[in-house]
Parts: C-alpha cells; sequence; structure tokens
C-alpha cells in the first residue's frame, strides 16, 4: 500500500495529459464523467477510504482531494482556450490574418482635364458667369442647323460626324457649341456663360488626334460686345491658365456660326524664340472665336438688330496638353494610373 501516493499521482498526470490533448470541448465531458462523477477514479478512491488502515485514510483523502481541484482547474483552463479557439476559427476566412498590418489605401487623383475644368470654371464664374451643360448624344439641329450649318453646307465635312440613328437627327455632338443655342432659347440678354464638356469625331487617332476630347464653349450676348471684349476675356483665361500675361493676336478664320470669325493664337508660354511645343513660331494656334452670326442669334430667338455677342470654343485637351507638356493626347483617356499619378494634386 505504500505505493498508493505515487499511483494517485501518476493517475493525475494521466487525466491531466488527457486534458491538454483534448481537442474539444466533448473530449472534455469525457475525461470530467470518468473521473469525478459516479463510479469515476475520484469517487472510487474516495469510496475506498473506509476500506483502507487508518494510517492511509488521511493520505488518500488528500490524494482524492488533490486530483479533483486539480483536475477541475485544468478542465475548466482547456474548456475556455478552446471555447476561444472556437470564436477564432468562426471568424477565420482563408487568407485573412488579423495581425496583418492594412495595406495602405491609395489616394485618388483628379484628372489633369478635370483640374484645368475647375480652375477655368472658377476663374470664369468670377467673372460672372454661369457654367453651363448640354447632352453628349444631341439633335442635328442643335449641333448643326442652328449654327448656321444647313445640311448641305460644305462645313458639315469639316466635321466627322458620329451619327447615333439613320435618319441622321441625333449625332454624337461635334463641338460643345450647341450648348450657346440652348442657352440663348433658355436665356435673355445679358448672358455669360461657359460649357466644357466632351465631344466626339469620328477619326483616326494619333498623338494629336482622339475621337473623344474636351471643349470648352463660351458665349457672351449684351448690348455693344465687341471683339475688344472677346480678346480681354481670352487673354484673361490665358493668365489663369499659364499664370502670367501671354499676348494674343487674331487671325481671320471661317466657322459658320460666327462673322467675323477668328483663329486665336497665344505667344508661346515656353519659349522666346521658337521651340518645338510651337514649331519654331512662337505662336500657338489656340481657339476658334468670333463674334456670333446673326442668324445664330435668330436661332435662338435673340433680336440680332438689338444684341451682339462673341463665342469660343476652347480646346481642353489641348490646353491642358499645353500646360503639362503632354506629348500624346492618347494618354489622357488612357486610363493609365501611372499617368494619372503625375497629376497628384487633390482638390
Ligand atoms: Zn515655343
Amino acid at each position: 500500500m505504500s505505493q498508493q501516493p505515487v499511483d494517485h499521482e501518476v493517475t493525475l498526470q494521466s487525466l491531466l495529459a488527457r486534458v491538454a490533448a483534448a481537442a474539444t470541448v466533448e473530449d472534455l465531458r469525457a475525461v470530467a464523467r470518468e473521473a469525478l462523477e459516479q463510479g469515476g477514479v475520484v469517487a472510487t478512491l474516495l469510496a475506498s477510504i473506509p476500506t483502507l488502515p487508518g494510517p492511509e485514510r488521511k493520505a488518500a483523502g488528500q490524494a482524492a482531494n488533490r486530483i479533483k481541484t486539480e483536475l477541475q482547474a485544468a478542465l475548466d483552463a482547456k474548456k475556455a482556450a478552446l471555447e476561444a479557439g472556437a470564436l477564432l476559427a468562426s471568424r477565420h476566412v482563408e487568407g485573412f490574418d488579423p495581425t496583418l498590418r492594412a495595406p495602405r489605401a491609395e489616394r485618388g487623383t483628379l484628372h489633369p482635364v478635370t483640374q484645368v475644368v475647375r480652375e477655368l470654371e472658377d476663374l470664369f464664374t468670377s467673372m460672372g458667369f454661369e457654367v453651363l451643360d448640354g447632352p453628349e448624344i444631341e439633335l442635328d439641329w442643335y449641333n448643326f442647323e442652328a449654327l448656321n450649318i444647313p445640311r448641305d453646307h460644305p462645313a458639315r465635312d469639316m466635321q466627322d460626324t458620329f451619327r447615333c440613328d439613320p435618319a441622321g437627327q441625333l449625332v454624337l455632338r461635334t463641338h460643345t457649341s450647341p450648348v450657346q443655342v440652348r442657352a440663348m432659347e433658355t436665356r435673355r440678354p445679358p448672358i455669360r456663360a461657359i460649357a466644357p464638356g466632351k465631344v466626339f469625331r469620328q477619326e483616326t487617332t494619333d498623338a494629336s488626334h482622339e475621337h473623344t476630347f474636351h471643349q470648352m464653349e463660351g458665349l457672351v450676348i449684351d448690348e455693344d460686345v465687341s471683339v475688344g471684349h472677346l480678346i480681354h476675356t481670352m487673354k484673361t483665361l490665358l493668365r489663369g491658365v499659364f499664370g502670367k500675361d501671354i499676348e494674343v493676336r487674331l487671325r481671320p478664320g471661317y466657322f459658320p456660326f460666327v462673322e467675323p470669325g477668328f483663329e486665336l493664337d497665344a505667344r508661346c508660354p515656353f519659349c522666346k524664340s521658337g521651340c518645338s511645343v510651337c514649331k519654331q513660331s512662337t505662336w500657338i494656334e489656340l481657339l476658334p472665336c468670333g463674334m456670333v452670326h446673326e442668324n445664330v442669334l435668330k436661332a435662338g430667338g435673340i433680336d440680332p438688330t438689338r444684341y451682339s455677342g462673341f463665342a469660343f470654343g476652347l480646346g481642353l485637351s489641348r490646353l491642358v496638353m499645353l500646360r503639362y507638356g503632354i506629348d500624346d493626347v492618347r494618354h489622357l483617356l488612357s486610363g493609365d494610373t501611372r499617368f494619372l499619378r503625375q497629376f497628384h494634386r487633390i482638390g
């Protein structure tokens, strides 16, 4: 019987080892049943005490209590650990490690065209202009007829048009000028408005041609509006975009919706005596403009004997390319984030 305490120790260690090895709460319940419930190791040991010789009873009682206490503590601890593990497992997603650092969210950037449009909108609204919008799918009437470009007019050949229906009544607008007519229809002079937006031409793309590009239409109609107002407005625009005064010149140009019509050139902002941007001429062709043709005023419901006005069609894509030194217009619509990241100003 002198071996009894050692046997009890072996019993306890074996039970603790089973607790440690338990993989489920059910395993733990099995160990608890065998050790602690009726007929279990501890109960049997306790039940045997009266049969033992007197001196051994106390040691047997102590051994039974120790097994009970230590086993219960081990069972409780293991149960808590298993339950915590089960909770984690229930949240486990393949490949998800909650301890990893979160990747930094990448900040987007405003497209260079958007940046320039916003600057120009600020500039022109500060001069009392409205910012207008118009449909990109436009009626032939607004895109051509109302702008003094009738169906058989040779000027239609100047613009390769995407037509949207067999009858040719709907087109992807080839310029932002239709917004002029829409503005005249819904407003009375004085009118001061700009209309930035996308325009579309059916042409082969290359470094300087794109099927979709951006323009900004400008329109001013009031009494006694002159070419001087046009020049002043254009110089203000260029100062806003290039941050310095830039000389401009007007050359005669033919556009059906203006009379007289001009090509406006700006002095090259990048050189003094010629560079590749200005093709060594020191002048850059910037935009067509002119005094609004009386037929266009009439189409917009405005009396040409009382009012006059000027209009311009700024090539926004071209202006953005000039400002940032972009050599291929196709970059603008490429969606290439390596290109876009270079324009990292936000807002
Ligand atoms: Zn130059």
